[in-house]
């Protein structure tokens, strides 16, 4: 670890009471030259080690991340503000890529062909080189999970800046690889804001760089890394809508649809926004409105807390704007958690769960991601017509749908544009043998984050095709001047 020199400091703060935790700071310029030379200083031999004793690193560290996930979960409701519970989930989801990185050897296995007498073609998985990871502040854990074990895994070295509101979690992650011998300059962690995110486009060691945040820095991070030649896979905001038709299993869905709508107070990218009820499905509106009612907000590390504070004040002023804006142009305040404050946490950037209903596609609560406690209910009479407004939405991050018919189910999942489907599932952010996905604004970039697809991200593949004859072999007795084919 580095004292920075850094001459500005971002401050940070417990979002349930406003107490100042620390200092972030923003790496100087020097500071991040450094940190990526590192890196590459580092890539000579990483790159060199082999793919098992990587392999056995991996599986050491698995076993420190299990080992220290309670007291990472506690940084989390401190820095972030989500319940002590759903920061535990928030590290597993990431333990679980961990996980699958420890497969290396399989995932790095390549193809081999026997092409023409003497003669074979295979592939080789070569790593970059560096590559940089910026996170988003609503996994403080998960998602440097995502990227940093695949790529170091597939034997890159790896420049990883979290969100400057949540860094505790990362450093928490950084220790853990420093602990089981991941050699210096393997990882290095660099903080700040929009300058150091800028570093991460620009410095020319740097081969690929995997984003996750919002739109406005996630276009800005794709243009000015691929301007640079750079590979870049980047995953931006949402809109996720939860559809349920009358068919469906009441209780179920009003459970899942509370839990995801409300969950993390809404922060997470894959949060259930947005329910729309199918014909008589809109009788269940009133239950789903007092099951909400029923949701505690509070403190993280309290367990009767259901759900923590926004990240921060701006947060929730942008979220209160949003809600007035619904009502402004229409809609009806179902529920309206605006006034929440929980006793004893007065100063924390609290909303309770918020509904809007009779809500139309073209009010800005709809448009906008809203990323806080709200749920906006809109209305349709069939199937297709819910289908053809979830795909004339911009974003396609998730969806679910609710209902006990097959063929509806099937229906839905050959006809939404939106890259995680759930059938009863709300939150269907798929384990890491599978990728994360996504479809129009929710992504850019090829490639997805973990899974096959994260492999090749990390990657490039070299082809080769190699002719061993014995010594005494016939050779041709001039150059072939045709264009070679084998036959
Ligand atoms: P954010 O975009 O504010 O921050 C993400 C990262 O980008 C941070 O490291 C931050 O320092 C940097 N950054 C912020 N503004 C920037 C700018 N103008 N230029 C360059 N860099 C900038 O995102 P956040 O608020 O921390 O996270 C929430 C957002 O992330 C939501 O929109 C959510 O939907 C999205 N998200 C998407 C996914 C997904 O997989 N699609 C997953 C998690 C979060």
């Amino acid at each position: 670890m580095v004292q920075s020199g850094a001459t500005h400091w971002f401050e940070l703060h417990n979002p349930a009471t406003q107490e100042l935790l620390g200092y972030v700071p923003q790496a100087t310029a020097e500071e991040l030259r450094e940190a990526a030379a590192s890196c590459a200083s580092a890539f000579k031999t990483w790159r060199k080690t082999s793919v098992l004793s990587r392999q056995r690193m991996m599986l050491d560290l698995q076993a420190l991340v299990r080992e220290r996930q309670d007291d990472v979960a506690r940084n989390i409701v401190h820095e972030h503000g989500k319940t002590f519970n759903d920061a535990r989930g928030d590290v597993f989801r990431g333990l679980q890529v961990v996980d699958h990185a420890c497969g290396v050897p399989s995932h790095l296995m390549g193809q081999r062909l026997p092409v023409a007498n003497d003669m074979d073609t295979y592939t080789i998985h070569e790593p970059l080189g560096v590559v940089g990871g910026i996170t988003p502040s609503n996994f403080p854990f998960m998602i440097g999970a995502w990227i940093m074990p695949l790529a170091i895994a597939t034997g890159n070295t790896c420049l990883l800046k979290p969100s400057e509101r949540v860094p505790g979690a990362t450093m928490m992650l950084a220790q853990m690889v420093k602990d089981v011998g991941i050699p210096a300059g393997v990882v290095n962690i660099v903080h700040g804001g929009v300058d150091t995110v800028n570093f991460v486009c620009d410095a020319p060691e740097i081969r690929a760089i995997s984003f996750v945040g919002s739109d406005t820095a996630g276009k800005h991070i794709f243009a000015r890394g691929t301007a640079n030649g750079k590979r870049v896979q980047a995953n931006l905001g949402a809109k996720n809508h939860g559809v349920v038709l009358p068919d469906a299993n009441p209780v179920h869905t009003l459970n899942q649809l509370a839990g995801a709508a409300f969950g993390a107070a809404g922060q997470r990218c894959m949060a259930l926004s947005t329910a729309v009820f199918v014909g008589e499905a809109r009788q269940w509106i009133p239950a789903l409105v007092e099951q909400a009612r029923a949701l505690q907000a509070g403190f993280g590390m309290d367990p009767k807390s259901d759900l923590g504070p926004v990240i921060t004040p701006a947060s929730k002023r942008r979220v209160l704007e949003l809600v007035q804006s619904g009502v402004d142009e229409g809609a009806t305040l179902l529920l309206d958690g605006t006034q929440c404050t929980p006793a004893g946490y007065e100063h924390g950037n609290f909303i309770g769960p918020t509904i809007l209903g009779n809500v139309k596609p073209h009010m800005r609560c709809y448009r906008e991601e809203i990323f806080g406690p709200v749920l906006v209910i809109l209305e349709a009479e069939t199937l297709d017509e819910a289908i053809a407004m979830v795909n004339a939405n911009p974003y396609g991050n998730g969806t679910a749908l609710f209902t006990n018919s097959g063929s509806a189910a099937r229906h839905f999942e050959e006809n939404i544009d939106v890259g995680q489907v759930g059938i009863n599932v709300p939150i269907p952010v798929p384990i890491p043998p599978f990728a994360f996905t996504g479809s129009r604004g929710s992504i850019r970039g090829d490639l997805n984050f973990y899974g096959k697809s994260g492999v090749q991200f990390f990657t490039s593949i070299k082809t080769v095709t190699a002719l061993w004859r014995k010594q005494d072999a016939t050779v041709a007795s001039q150059a072939a001047m045709s264009m070679p084919t084998i036959h």
